[in-house]
């Protein structure tokens, strides 16, 4: 049995990967488990050394790992040199604060010593999607390895390239072998391994079906689950808004990744006193987006990962149009061979529409238009996400009422939602439950014991 990778410019195969049978399952697990017992014990500067170490290594190798992802997924090479660069801000981030966060933390009983320390739980495996293919498996690892976890990534089916090269980037960077590995299997055998007294906690960075699937048998077996699942962000443009600004950012946040990010802004809810001037704008600057060959350094926009997901956007906006919405640029997949679809937008989406609910993981855009600030909360609110979310006003007491008021992990205040090594990411809702990023980051994962020693 094998993974095989695919160009999603092309449709050609790339390589395929051996998976793992139970044999080879049950190697990894034994020496995770192994390496457990010496790596929780390694001084914290030296896994701070290491951490250092594999940053240096991707930061040499920028263009190679970029290209990498250009190939599998279809990334464009130069947000895969970002997605790179992040990673290795992020690992430093986790080497730079680690120790003092993770440091034990005294509290005054008024007459014994008493503190908090933060342990170990062993083995992470990480369930992770194909769209960030670094940087989602970095923000994880990084962290536990600092607070003396191992990991397990069991990477997406359609980018096995880049689970090998994230085992081998540890192994380079001096990691002991077991301290990080790559668990080549399908999603089939993810159960069991949650099952396997080994494991002692799971991540899972992907879709709500699959984060359901994973927190139901994390469940049975009662293991510390954390889920990073989809969302359908809201991205609001209020009357005082800079809109031609707004409008620009829109574009951008609607399309970063070609469409398939989970805090990728969808749903763009417009106050009708600047519809017609964000709509004209907005629709302008998705309509010039240049889409083509990921491995161009003047794309912007590449192919949509696979087939079948380019075909499930197609068949939501097929959906949509059917219902009444209006296409005002774009609407259709590009000719030739790849996975490509015209940046698009839609207007007048109802709520019948598969689309209003539904993530759309694709260069998607839903306009809506809305009389007031209670109008554009109400309708924000009104989806089963709740990640991100962007509201676009000069005036503070809306944008306070924004940032209270949105149901979501993240808001940005005149600016579009991003990821940071130094902010904890998360969402509520359907989008999933848990933190990464951050001193967050730090404690999802660590048995945050209470001491006292009295005598
Ligand atoms: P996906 O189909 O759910 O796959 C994600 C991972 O889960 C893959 O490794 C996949 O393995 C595995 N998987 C799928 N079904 C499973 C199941 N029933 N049991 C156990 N594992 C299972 O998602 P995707 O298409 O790769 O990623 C896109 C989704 O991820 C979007 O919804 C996006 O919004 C979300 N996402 C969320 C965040 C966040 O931080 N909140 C970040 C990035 C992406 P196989 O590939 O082998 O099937």
């Amino acid at each position: 049995m094998s993974l095989t990778s695919h160009n999603p410019a092309t449709g050609a195969v790339l390589q395929a990967y051996p998976s793992l049978d139970g044999a080879g399952i049950e190697r990894k697990l034994a020496l995770a488990s192994d390496t457990f017992r010496s790596w929780r014990l390694t001084p914290m500067p030296e896994r701070a050394l290491l951490l250092r170490s594999a940053a240096a290594l991707l930061r040499k190798d920028v263009q190679r790992h970029a290209e990498r992802m250009a190939l599998e997924m279809g990334k464009p090479v130069t947000a895969g040199r970002a997605e790179v660069e992040k990673c290795a801000r992020a690992l430093d981030y986790c080497a730079d604060h680690g120790e003092a966060l993770l440091a034990d933390k005294p509290v005054d009983l008024g007459g014994p010593r008493a503190f908090v320390t933060h342990l170990p739980l062993g083995p992470v495996l990480a369930v992770m999607p194909w769209n960030f293919p670094y940087w989602q498996v970095i923000r994880l690892a990084a962290p536990n390895l600092m607070a003396g976890n191992v990991g397990l990534l069991k990477h997406a089916s359609n980018v096995p390239g880049c689970g090998v090269a994230l085992e081998q980037l540890f192994l380079d960077a001096g990691f002991p072998e077991g301290a990080f590995q790559n668990l080549a299997v399908g999603s089939p055998a993810v159960a069991g391994l949650i099952r396997d007294a080994r494991v002692a906690a799971v991540t899972l960075t992907g879709s709500t079906p699959a984060g359901r699937s994973v927190a139901a048998t994390a469940g049975e077996v009662l293991k510390k689950c954390v889920l990073e699942l989809g969302g359908s962000d809201p991205f609001l443009v209020l009357p005082s808004a800079d809109v031609a600004e707004a409008a620009r950012a829109a574009a951008q946040a609607r399309v970063i990744n070609s469409g398939q990010s989970c805090i990728a802004a969808k749903r763009f809810i417009v106050h009708a006193e600047v519809y017609e001037a964000f709509r004209a704008a907005f629709v302008q600057h998705m309509a010039r987006f240049r889409v083509g060959d990921p491995l161009n350094e003047e794309t912007e926009v590449g192919p949509l990962a696979t087939a079948a997901i380019r075909d499930e956007v197609a068949s939501l906006v097929e959906d949509a149009k059917d219902h009444g919405a209006r296409v005002l640029c774009g609407g259709h997949a590009l000719p030739g061979p790849g996975n490509f679809y015209a940046p698009t937008v839609l207007e007048e989406v109802p709520t019948s529409a598969r689309a209003y609910r539904e993530e759309l993981f694709g260069p998607v855009a839903q306009l809506f238009r809305v009389e007031s600030l209670d109008e554009a909360l109400r309708l924000a609110n009104d989806s089963d996400f709740g990640l991100g979310s962007s509201a676009w006003t000069r005036d503070e007491t809306e944008a306070a009422r924004c940032i209270r008021e949105l149901e979501a992990g993240l808001t940005f205040v005149n600016g579009m939602v991003a990821s940071d090594p130094r902010l904890p990411f998360g969402g509520v809702k359907l989008s999933g439950h848990g933190r990464e990023l951050g001193p967050d980051g730090f404690y999802e994962f660590v048995n945050r014991k209470s001491v006292v020693v009295a005598g």
